[in-house]
């Protein structure tokens, strides 16, 4: 049995016919940093909700450590929720912030000395408990509101949109120290976020949700390499990764508008479907027998990366190459796909085809 457990945790609204939450089963194990991303309305901030217990659950349970805590009320669960809006307490110190909760469970004087010490190491706030929020920077704010979360040593901690109000340096900093110290407590990490960048940077496995339905659960190289469906394969990776077009041939071959872009494949054939190729999948190369023709509409610098985005006919594709790489808008490229890297997708449901 996983520390915890989701089974088929379902949430619809009152006067709603659509589910908020579908059947959500998942198993998680201790100290696993799980990340849940999916777009505005997939259900996160529900699935938040059934879990912390300010929302009862229309179906299914959550088992906590071997207890169903479904119908417990939030107090009684053990876990520690922190806010995109940090929810500070604007005319206490910091150091009464992060102490409140230990005085209000009449927790003893030097106990609370002692926790706030630690936690104030560990989220680099020594200098800064006498403050107040209102001279703290957004990161400071947040770490205050994460170090208060950690004194409670909850069975679980649920972030939400935790980097969300920070500007990109900070974000990415403050990320990185949630997940170390995530590592150093051995913590169990519900991570919910809409940015995919960050579900891929920090979490041990990806939970991609779309419409109250969990779409896939993998490791973020699983979901970057191998996505279940098309909603997956263009929500995961920046830039989105290419579609194209296709058809599946009897020989095995798939053909996109008249040219062959691949051979070999072994599905069923003769049916339409999409071809998705990831920026760095393509390679611009010098004219040559099998090279495709495109031409260059526009170019994205990123310092490591170049972006070249062409129109091959009039399909666009966006190719990632080195930066010093020689091209100029409006000129002519050779290009080729790296066949093995090609994902096909059925056009009847977007999932993945499966090799025969
Ligand atoms: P996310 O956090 O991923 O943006 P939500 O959990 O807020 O998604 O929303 C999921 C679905 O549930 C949406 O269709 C939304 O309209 C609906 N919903 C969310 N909260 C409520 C509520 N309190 N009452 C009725 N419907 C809600």
């Amino acid at each position: 049995m996983g520390y915890i457990e989701f089974h088929g945790l379902s949430k619809r609204y009152p006067k709603k016919e659509q589910w908020a939450l579908k059947e959500f089963q998942l198993s998680m194990e201790r100290g696993e940093f799980l990340a849940i991303v999916g777009p505005s309305g997939s259900g996160k901030s529900t699935l938040l909700n059934v879990l912390t217990g300010f929302e009862d659950a229309t179906a299914g349970s959550f088992i906590l450590e071997g207890e169903d805590v479904t119908n417990r009320p939030p107090k009684n669960r053990n876990i520690s929720l922190v806010f995109q809006e940090y929810a500070l307490f604007p005319h206490m110190t910091v150091k009464e912030n992060i102490s409140f909760g230990m005085k209000i469970r009449k927790e003893g004087k030097q106990y609370i000395e002692e926790k706030v010490k630690w936690a104030a190491e560990k989220l680099e706030l020594k200098e800064l408990l006498q403050e107040k929020p209102k001279h703290l920077s957004g990161g400071q704010r947040q770490r205050v509101a994460l170090a208060r979360a950690i004194v409670r040593e909850p069975k679980l901690f649920l972030l939400d949109e935790p980097l969300s109000n920070l500007d990109a340096k900070l974000r990415e900093q403050t990320g990185a120290l949630i997940r170390q110290v995530h590592d150093q407590l051995e913590a169990t990490t519900i991570f919910v976020t809409h940015a995919q960048d960050e579900a891929m940077s920090l979490a041990d496995r990806i939970v991609v949700v779309k419409d109250g339905a969990i779409q896939q659960i993998g490791t973020p190289k699983e979901i970057y390499e191998r996505p279940d469906n098309l909603f997956v394969a263009r929500f995961i990776g920046r830039p989105e990764i290419n579609c194209l077009a296709g058809e599946l041939l009897a020989d095995g071959s798939l053909r996109v508008g008249q040219q062959i872009i691949g051979q070999g494949f072994d599905y069923v054939p003769a049916q339409k479907v999409t071809a998705a190729i990831r920026s760095e999948d393509l390679a611009i190369v010098a004219a040559e027998k099998d090279s495709l023709k495109g031409s260059v509409q526009s170019i994205r610098y990123l310092g490591s990366d170049l972006l070249v985005s062409i129109l091959w006919g009039e399909v666009p594709l966006i190719i990632r190459t080195a930066p010093d790489a020689e091209v100029t808008v409006g000129q002519e490229i050779y290009f080729l796909i790296n066949q093995s890297k090609i994902l096909i997708f059925s056009n009847e449901d977007n999932q993945k085809l499966n090799v025969l």
